[in-house]
């Protein structure tokens, strides 16, 4: 089944399908389809999705035979517009309000598991082991669990329902799928360009709504397993709930993620990293960057960080100089917004205030600039709940001992990096650290899908993670097989059966 679902096919209808709806809306009629061979000099057409067509720009250059000097033909400038390809990128961007360049790595971040998935087989292989007793062959099979599903949260529209179905689907199981009520257009697509890869109809199955439906799929019988990426208020009850219904689940859930910055690490590039980590997606991912722990004299770069965050455009996605777009909701805006004021009500330092930004043009939106609180201490509200925006909040510890403790001591473990350039330090820091994904000069460790995803402590429950060998366990069952093709001894024995 999954020979005709490969990564090069969902690349290139991904590629195709914006042209081909274009061409629905009579962008490319079929009179200008041929219209290139008509023109004297005739134009060289694009190809575009399996068809010739005529670019739409007005502007071409001759081409011309060195030996006689004719114009042997005309070859267009392609227009930017007719480049634009990114229609998930666009759906994401329109919903979910995140950069266009954001949106695409959201896409080529989840494509990267549709690739781990299409080279999955080894993973799935069993073990053998001949004659483990006389004439007695032992072998292990993974065999899929049936109906799995998975209930996604609003923050990577595309990248996390990519997580789960391909790798569930290509261990043979069918897939119901619940995308976040708040963005649900990504999922649509994909699997519109699953089918047209080769994925058969009924495989994969979407279903929409809010609490009531995911409270069905986790009480229903038929379910085996269920993947969850989301809040900890809704990862712990469907996990609870779940389970108590004999399912499975793999439940990733929020994060509280560090960066402890060394005064030997080398300035430049870390305040670039910390303002990447810190901003990117408007402070709206599980692994964002959002707790900086400056140890020592690394302290009073925060300075130049407040400096350099004051650079940031902030803009709605769709505009090409923006660096940071509007969160998900009002409703967010205001719970960020409180949980700022509580930072400050309880003696943080306000060093830069994004939260009363209004963007021209985009006046309604969800909108908070970057955002930096200083001398936040561990008690503070602002520090114990997940913020999940632009807010940067900044401690101090006097050195790597304290700077540690400090991390180990939050409820979270998604992610955690340290900035340094001493291998000692960096040893100590992996070595000494609870956190599930460690960066050592890397902001946002997310591996690559040979890899897992793996969150610990407060930002996962289950014993599986996301993708890569785990993955392939948890959509799988375990039978192991014993065999025997001899002749049996004669007689009845009740004893314990040993291997001789
Ligand atoms: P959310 O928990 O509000 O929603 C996630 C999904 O759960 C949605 O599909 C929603 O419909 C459903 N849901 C919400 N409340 C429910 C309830 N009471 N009962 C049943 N279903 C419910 O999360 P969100 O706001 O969409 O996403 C943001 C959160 O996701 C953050 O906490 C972030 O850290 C986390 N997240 C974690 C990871 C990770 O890998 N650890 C990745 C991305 C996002």
């Amino acid at each position: 089944m999954m020979k005709r679902f490969s990564l090069q096919r969902v690349k290139n209808l991904t590629a195709s399908r914006p042209l081909a709806s274009a061409s629905a809306n009579s962008r490319f009629s079929t009179a200008t389809e041929s219209s290139f061979n008509r023109r004297t000099p005739p134009r060289v057409p694009n190809l575009i999705g399996g068809a010739f067509v005529d670019s739409k720009s007005t502007s071409a250059i001759d081409v011309i035979n060195p030996a006689t000097q004719e114009v042997v033909s005309q070859v267009p400038l392609t227009t930017n517009e007719e480049w634009d390809m990114d229609k998930l990128a666009k759906n994401i961007t329109t919903e979910q309000g995140k950069t266009l360049k954001d949106a695409n790595g959201d896409v080529f971040r989840g494509l990267e598991v549709v690739e781990h998935s299409c080279g999955m087989a080894t993973l799935q292989m069993g073990e053998y082991v001949p004659n483990v007793a006389n004439g007695i062959d032992t072998y292990s099979v993974r065999e899929p669990l049936g109906v799995c599903a998975g209930i996604c949260p609003f923050n990577f529209p595309a990248m996390i329902p990519l997580w789960m179905f391909p790798v569930a689907v290509t261990c043979g199981n069918t897939f119901i799928l619940k995308p976040s009520e708040k963005d649900p257009g990504a999922s649509i697509m994909l699997a519109e360009l699953a089918m047209e890869a080769g994925l058969p109809r009924g495989v994969l199955n979407i279903v929409h709504g809010t609490n009531d439906i995911v409270n069905a799929i986790c009480d229903d019988d038929n379910i085996r397993a269920i993947s969850f990426v989301g809040s900890n208020a809704a990862g712990m009850h469907i996990y609870g709930r779940a389970s108590a219904k004999g399912k499975r689940v793999q439940s990733n859930m929020g994060a509280k993620n560090h960066g402890i910055v060394m005064p030997d690490s080398n300035k430049e590039a870390t305040l670039n990293a910390l303002l990447a980590a810190g901003f990117g997606a408007a402070g709206q991912r599980c692994m964002a960057l959002s707790t900086i722990v400056f140890v020592g004299d690394s302290e009073s770069w925060v300075n130049d960080l407040v400096e350099r965050a004051k650079g940031l455009k902030v803009n709605a996605g769709i505009e090409p100089d923006a660096d940071l777009g509007p969160v998900i909701s009002k409703e967010a805006k205001e719970r960020i917004c409180r949980l700022v004021q509580s930072g400050v009500d309880s003696g943080a330092k306000l060093l830069l205030d994004g939260i009363n930004i209004v963007v021209p043009g985009y006046e309604k939106g969800n909108f908070i600039g970057p955002t930096i609180l200083s001398d936040v201490t561990a008690d503070m509200e602002c520090y114990k709940e997940e913020i999940f925006g632009p807010v940067l909040i900044c401690m101090k510890a006097d050195s790597l001992e304290d700077a540690i403790n400090i991390v180990n001591r939050n409820k979270y473990g998604n992610g955690a990096s340290i900035f340094t350039t001493s291998g000692a330090v960096a040893r100590k820091f992996q070595t000494e650290i609870e956190a599930g994904q460690v960066g050592i000069n890397v902001p946002i460790p997310v591996p690559l899908p040979f890899f897992s995803f793996t969150g610990s402590k407060a930002s996962f429950a289950g014993d599986l993670n996301f993708y890569g060998k785990a993955g392939v366990n948890f959509f799988t069952q375990i039978k192991t097989v014993t065999q025997q093709w001899k002749d049996l001894p004669g007689g009845v024995s009740l004893a314990m059966p040993t291997s001789q």
